[in-house]
């Protein structure tokens, strides 16, 4: 293909943000390749990246126009944008005059980029008048959240990538990144190429791709992360392998934290989550050794009943060793989606107020109204996103606008969800494809950009901003996510919308965080387009980015020290498994399928790798139940059924089973469906389902 102009772009899949050059010919077409110069990747692409034009180039489930129901029960039929916003307006109107603000909320995504972001939440919050806004990054990034403001006082990611090649330990933990982020679990298989004596351990209930690499694979009884990281702990202290200087000087509650790490054996744990005390052992002795300790996490400890209490004993690792604001070392959670962290900085959950200022502090809810010149913001938390659902069955809430996001295939407990989309009285649905099943719900059907079709930014998990270029143009009457926000609120009547490009909206947030821990009042279009990526913060138009945060050991809590957060819960508080139903199942990701497989189930390359769902099973748990491999099986949960071929593995212990989240109705049916099974369980503090642990029975069809 001869080339006839090139972009620089970022990656739309997982949080890794791996930069990307965009060729275009004379003709429109596009292709890709990794941006040699990106510091994330270097050039490198993953399967999914590789084929990302793929998606932008097949046209053939994309929504071209708007469409509307006249009336429920009638099918949509295309209508005007003009005649779109309208109905819009006319609905949220009338519902909030009815029912209050609180009967409206917005579903929206961590794949939109950070101005959408930042505009659903200003409409939101700041006009509307409810903080019903929220993301499925609650569903996988939630209690992260959570841990890190207990533990350092604000929602701060304190590493960069290349810390990585200055550690010699990584605990990776609940996270399969050779699978799910495979970029930068190159770059860790390099480093233990060059650094064979780099230590490497593993903590999952199952032996995924990513034991390829360990030192250790610790195979946890699911839940039970709490005990073990505790008996790490435990062992580091009664061998004195911890940083007395940093825990004196920049920690609190390191007191209490032993007097409960002391109540509890290693034995006494080693027999709770599965894991020998020799294993133990050689853990802590691992980590006690390093000079740089890094600990990755992602959905296997988020996704959970006690999700925050396994982040707090987690975080316990690191401070206890010191290990952070130092080169190669810190706690590092691996986000997911490519702009879960942006929407964090704009305040993009019910929980969250813009630029990490707080919702429940007066001044702070002052500060962002004021700015905004709308609506005071109220203090009262909004919907998550599994009591959206749950209040839109009950009737609570009356109207609903899912951004970017299946909520029908994604969310826990499918069946409930489904019930919920037809109870609601008003459905708004903006997306790009028709494969979104969620579509089929809409009452108001808005088609958008996509990636590459619109500009914007995201911000990877390092805190890295990537400005993203608008490749081609959008199909049909498609239009961005920013436009169709914006065009909205003005429909509404609000001020403060009237901007003209994306670029303006995101000059306005650079100035809301002014000041604050994410400053980046020093960053704009032409220092991204020109200089490339930064991380936060950049405070000044000449700041080059903070590659690592508390180097000088000042965390953003009242007293300015770390603190040591002593989990409540050390074994699991999810689903209990019966007679009935005595198998745990977990759920999780293949290598070349993203989410609900609304883009990559497209793309014939990546069905290559896996075509269709199945089930992973152990060879005792199959021969049990007299099942040969690639049977078809039931399975069953309290709340509805999947069936699959099954998989029989010695990857996966006695007792669990695994499922991949990512199909939803499979040539019209839904037997692949993992969230049929999933149980609504949630942590109580972040919100975010717990995923990993349903009780099912597993029987031949
Ligand atoms: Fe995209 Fe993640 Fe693959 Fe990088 S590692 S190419 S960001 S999917």
């Amino acid at each position: 293909m001869s080339v006839f102009k090139s972009y620089k772009t970022t990656c739309s899949y997982c949080g890794v943000g791996c930069g990307i050059i965009a060729n275009k010919d004379a003709k429109g077409v596009m292709t890709v390749s990794g941006d040699p110069d990106h510091p994330v990747n270097r050039g490198m692409l993953c399967s999914k990246g590789m084929n990302l034009h793929h998606v932008v180039q097949d046209k053939s489930d994309r929504i071209l126009y708007p469409e509307m129901r006249w009336s429920k029960g009638h099918d949509r039929q295309r209508v005007s944008w003009d005649q779109a916003f309208d109905k819009a307006a006319a609905v949220f109107n009338a519902m909030i005059r009815k029912y209050g603000p609180d009967s409206v909320g917005f579903y929206v995504s961590g794949q939109c980029l950070t101005e959408e972001y930042y505009l659903v939440n200003k409409l939101a919050k700041g006009f509307i008048g409810t903080n019903n806004v929220d993301t499925n990054s609650r569903l996988c990034m939630s209690s992260a959240v959570v841990g890190y403001k207990q533990a350092l006082g604000e929602d701060s990611v304190p590493i960069t990538y290349d810390d990585i090649e200055l550690a010699d330990c990584f605990m990776i933990a609940g996270a399969n990144p050779a699978w799910c982020h495979p970029i930068l679990y190159r770059r860790i298989e390099a480093h233990k190429e060059k650094n064979p004596n780099t230590k490497i351990i593993v903590v999952d209930p199952r032996k995924t791709q990513s034991c390829d690499i360990a030192d250790l694979h610790l195979q946890i009884l699911p839940g039970t992360d709490v005990a073990l990281y505790n008996a790490i702990a435990r062992r580091l202290i009664d061998r004195k392998k911890i940083d007395k200087n940093f825990i004196a000087n920049h920690t609190d509650n390191f007191e209490e934290l032993k007097k409960s790490l002391m109540a509890m054996s290693i034995s006494e744990a080693s027999k709770i989550c599965g894991v020998s005390v020799a294993d133990i052992k050689k853990a802590a002795s691992y980590i006690a050794d390093a000079k740089g300790f890094i600990t990755m996490w992602a959905m296997g400890l988020n996704q959970s009943s006690i999700g925050v209490n396994k982040n707090n004993a987690l975080l316990n690792l690191s401070l206890l060793t010191g290990h952070i604001g130092k080169p190669g070392s810190g706690p590092f959670s691996l986000t997911g989606q490519p702009n879960a962290m942006g929407g964090r900085e704009v305040g993009g959950m019910a929980n969250l107020l813009a630029v990490h200022k707080d919702l429940a502090n007066d001044e702070h809810r002052r500060e962002v109204a004021n700015f905004w010149g709308g609506k005071e913001i109220s203090g009262k938390p909004g919907l998550t996103a599994t009591e959206m659902f749950d209040a839109l069955e009950s009737g609570k809430l009356k109207a609903v606008w899912v951004i970017c996001t299946n909520p029908l295939v994604s969310l826990p407990n499918a069946n409930k969800v489904e019930k919920a989309l037809k109870q609601a009285k008003f459905v708004i649905v903006q997306d790009i494809s028709y494969r979104s099943e969620t579509t089929e719900y809409a009452d108001l059907l808005l088609p958008a950009a996509g990636w590459a079709e619109k500009e914007g930014t995201m911000t990877n998990s390092e805190r890295r901003i990537t400005h993203l270029s608008k490749v081609v143009d959008p199909p049909g009457e498609a239009m961005s996510d920013s436009e169709i926000l914006w065009n909205f609120a003005r429909k509404m009547g609000y001020r403060g919308f009237d901007y003209n490009t994306v670029e303006e909206v995101y000059k306005e947030h650079c100035t809301l965080t002014k000041g604050t821990s994410i400053d980046i009042t020093g960053l704009n279009y032409t220092r991204l387009k020109n200089e490339g990526s930064f991380q936060w913060p950049v405070p000044q138009n000449n700041h080059p980015g903070t590659s690592r945060l508390f180097e000088d050991k000042k965390f953003h809590t009242d007293t300015s020290n770390a603190k040591f957060v002593i989990p409540r819960f050390v074994k699991p508080t999810s689903e209990l498994i019966t007679e009935k139903y005595p198998l745990i199942l977990t759920t999780g990701r293949v290598r070349d399928q993203w989410h609900t497989r609304t883009k990559t189930g497209k793309v014939n390359k990546l069905l290559t790798h896996i075509r269709d769902p199945y089930l992973e099973i152990s060879q005792v748990d199959a021969f049990l139940r007299k099942l040969n491999d690639g049977d078809i099986a039931v399975i069953e949960s309290k709340r509805g059924k999947v069936q699959v071929k099954i998989k029989i593995t010695d990857t996966i212990s006695k007792g669990v089973v695994f499922l991949p989240m990512h199909w939803g109705k499979v040539l019209g049916n839904d037997y692949g469906r993992a969230n049929n099974l999933t149980t609504s369980i949630v942590d109580p503090i972040s919100k975010e389902p717990d995923f990993k642990f349903s009780a099912v029975q597993v029987s031949k069809y």
